[in-house]
């Protein structure tokens, strides 16, 4: 890439728009106090290019109607994919995060290395050609992580942990690379729900926070000072692995060899199994008239007993959310977050969760560390491919470069 003035003076003005947006000429030479004809000239071209676009609205105030500026979020655009233990997810996201296309490949267990490598970038290489009028700024991959299920159902480690079996890096990256021509990076897992949230959805603007995914297991994904923080070998923010229950004369063995794991009492499958057992000591519960076909306990089925104010149900996630909220009390206590973000299957569990849990956790924290909000993303299937999609759109507009901008306010009233 060129270093030259006029390629900085065109990344600023593309930043600034991205940043400042719908934004007028005006507004912008007033900031950058380029002379009025070196932003025309930069304007023309980024619109040539279709890098940003007119809004069709127009700045308020007195004297000219000027035409505002855009970044072009529909022209831009990136791939995101990440890993399950049976499936790979892609998305093909616009630069403001509205999924284009989103699909799923299925793998068995057994699948080899070379075997998904040759099927994910078919699959991208299809894509490119779908969308050939837009612009692709790149393909984001969410590194392969561990995933409990994968442990509960004997699954091959090959899909487990990138760092320490890297396929993705040596075998998958190159490939896509010299197959689609397109700039490819590997991400840490851990860092994707952070980075999707800040830039598309309910952590716009934070720069201190934490995600919590509550499902098959308990993690986060941990943002301080605006930083995603990925840890020394990729794997920070592994909460459901923070010992709770030392001492305890019967602890439990966690699947990473340790007893005492939070994820043994606080995950979701530890709820199911308590409410297994309770039932077949005897207890009385409406439960037992939701079961599914198979006679298994569901997310839907707990929830049900919950709304008939079902006695046992409610003693039980009430347990499982007691202990939750102290792990994330833990965190906020550690880490003085601004904001949770709360993600996975858990929270269908409903309001009666939620109201447990944020009562356990407001209980916990040091009341210093006490001004913080919980939210409630809106990402829930796609948090991982679309946090790529959010590190490839930020590493296209170098942002550590221009986070400056993030401080400055716009004087549009005056225009
Ligand atoms: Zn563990």
């Amino acid at each position: 890439m060129p270093h030259n003035s006029h390629f900085h003076r065109r990344h600023l003005i593309l930043n600034i728009i991205n940043h400042l947006g719908p934004i007028s000429r005006t507004e912008l030479i007033n900031i950058t106090d380029y002379r009025p004809a070196t932003v025309t000239e930069i304007i023309k071209e980024l619109l040539d290019e279709q890098l940003i676009a007119e809004t069709g609205n127009y700045s308020a105030g007195p004297g000219r109607k000027r035409t505002l500026l855009e970044i072009n979020k529909a022209h831009l655009c990136a791939i995101g994919l990440s890993f399950t233990s049976n499936f790979v997810i892609i998305i093909l996201s616009q630069f403001d995060g509205t999924i284009l296309k989103q699909d799923k490949l299925p793998y068995s267990p057994d699948a080899s290395k070379e075997f998904l490598i040759e099927q994910i970038t078919a699959h991208v290489r299809t894509l490119t050609k779908e969308f050939a009028d837009k612009q692709l700024l790149g393909v984001g991959i969410g590194e392969p992580t561990h995933d409990p299920t994968n442990y509960q159902s004997g699954h091959s480690l090959h899909i487990n942990y990138a760092h320490f079996n890297d396929w993705v890096h040596l075998g998958l990256k190159p490939r896509l690379e010299a197959e689609t021509g397109l700039r490819v990076e590997t991400y840490s897992p851990v860092t994707l729900p952070v980075m999707a949230e800040q830039r598309f959805g309910v952590a716009k603007g934070a720069q201190n926070f934490i995600c919590i995914e509550l499902s098959n297991g308990v993690g986060s994904s941990i943002c301080c000072n605006g930083l995603a923080v990925a840890g020394a070998s990729g794997v920070a923010g592994e909460l459901g692995h923070m010992v709770i229950d030392y001492g305890s004369p019967t602890p439990k063995l966690c699947y990473c060899g340790k007893p005492g794991c939070a994820e043994n009492s606080t995950s979701y499958p530890a709820l199911v199994s308590e409410l297994e057992a309770a039932l077949g000591r005897g207890i009385f519960s409406s439960l037992t008239s939701h079961l599914d076909e198979n006679g298994h306990i569901t997310v839907s089925a707990i929830r049900k007993a919950l709304d008939e104010n079902d006695r046992m149900c409610m003693y039980y996630v009430k347990e499982v959310s007691t202990r939750l909220g102290v792990v994330i009390a833990n965190a906020i206590n550690l880490l003085n977050p601004e904001l949770i973000v709360l993600n996975g299957f858990m929270l269908q569990l409903g309001d009666y969760f939620l109201n447990q849990l944020e009562t356990a956790i407001r209980e916990n924290v040091l009341s210093v560390a006490g001004d913080f909000e919980i939210r409630i993303s809106e990402s829930l299937a796609t948090i991982l491919p679309l946090g790529a999609v959010a590190e490839i759109c930020n590493s296209y507009l170098r942002s550590d470069d221009f986070k400056w901008i993030y401080q400055l306010q716009r004087n549009g009233d005056e225009q």
